[in-house]
């Protein structure tokens, strides 16, 4: 499958490495226990994440004889770290559903706005798309295409219009044309961080006035290959505005997938959404189950 293919980089640390990790030995000693340790930094499932699997692995360590027993006792814990029950996909209950996309320029937020929209078409969804990216002209352009691409209405101003304006507006049209989702893109210049999460903050004020309960989701898109910076950015947004979701991109090809982990056992808020290329049909509903059999198949 294409998360298998795009996992390989990941899997490559720790499948195959804990093979070599066990080569011509039987059990169990402080050495390897330090080199699992380290394996499992560099997959960058983070600091913590990594001290709490190594506890789990000691206790278990009699039980530990060989790498198939070392991965599956790692597999399974990894499952027990991930929260897996914040996983439950309800349909959303409102008509539209209002989804704001925030994240820093280059994670791959349009990208992930484009593959999203697809994939709510293919489920027979209506979908319009606001640019409310109005900073970068480019922008503007760029999430037409996608749209395009995808079958989705957009909502766009004039460059450098106001961001909040076009939030409501897209909401607005939205509701007239009876869409099921409105998916809002935003700016992620990140030289002025405090006046993005202003900016931001306002947009999301807009759109309760469009309507009442929205945004009825905020999903941060993150990049897989900046690995640990992704954790902080994802505490600078959430302080800031709030995070229901989380976009993974670019999954493929890093072999700092462990950073799903991480994400999985730091925060509350779950990861949604993982993007696995750049292709429109590269974007996968994320699954603990799928994705850990997938990291260790
Ligand atoms: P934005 O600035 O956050 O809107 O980023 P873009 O959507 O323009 O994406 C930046 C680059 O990342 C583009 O070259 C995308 O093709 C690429 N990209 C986005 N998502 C993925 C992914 O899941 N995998 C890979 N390999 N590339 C991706």
């Amino acid at each position: 499958s294409s998360l298998k293919k795009g996992l390989s980089k990941t899997r490559e640390v720790l499948t195959t490495d804990i093979d070599d990790l066990f080569r011509g030995k039987r059990k169990i000693d402080d050495d390897l226990l330090e080199e699992i340790e380290e394996l499992l930094i560099t997959s960058d499932m983070g600091v913590q994440t990594s001290i709490d699997l190594m506890d789990k692995i000691k206790k278990q360590s009699s039980k530990i004889s060989n790498a198939h027993d070392l991965k599956n006792i790692i597999k399974s814990e990894i499952y027990n770290l991930m929260n897996t029950d914040q996983y439950i996909n309800e349909p959303p209950l409102s008509k539209p559903h209002v989804i704001m996309v925030v994240g820093v320029n280059g994670v791959g937020k349009t990208t992930t706005i484009g593959k999203l929209a697809a994939k709510l078409k293919n489920d027979n969804k209506k979908v319009l798309i606001a640019a409310a990216d109005t900073f970068r002209a480019a922008a503007v352009e760029q999430i037409s295409l996608w749209s395009q691409k995808a079958g989705a209405d957009i909502v766009k101003h004039r460059e450098n219009a106001d961001p909040a304006a076009v939030a409501y507006d897209g909401i607005e049209a939205a509701i007239a044309r009876g869409k099921d989702y409105v998916i809002i893109d935003t700016a992620g210049r990140l030289h002025t961080k405090v006046n993005l999460m202003e900016e931001l903050k306002k947009i999301k004020r807009a759109m309760g006035k469009a309507m009442a309960d929205a945004p009825h989701e905020i999903l941060l898109v993150l990049d897989a290959t900046t690995g640990q910076n992704a954790l902080s950015q994802a505490r600078l947004f959430h302080e800031a505005i709030g995070i229901t979701g989380i976009a993974l991109t670019k999954l493929d090809g890093t072999a700092k997938g462990g950073v799903v982990i991480s994400i999985c056992n730091t925060f509350e808020i779950p990861l949604k959404y993982i993007g696995v290329g750049e292709k429109i049909d590269d974007l996968q509903i994320f699954d603990p189950k799928k994705f850990i059999d997938a990291l260790f198949a």
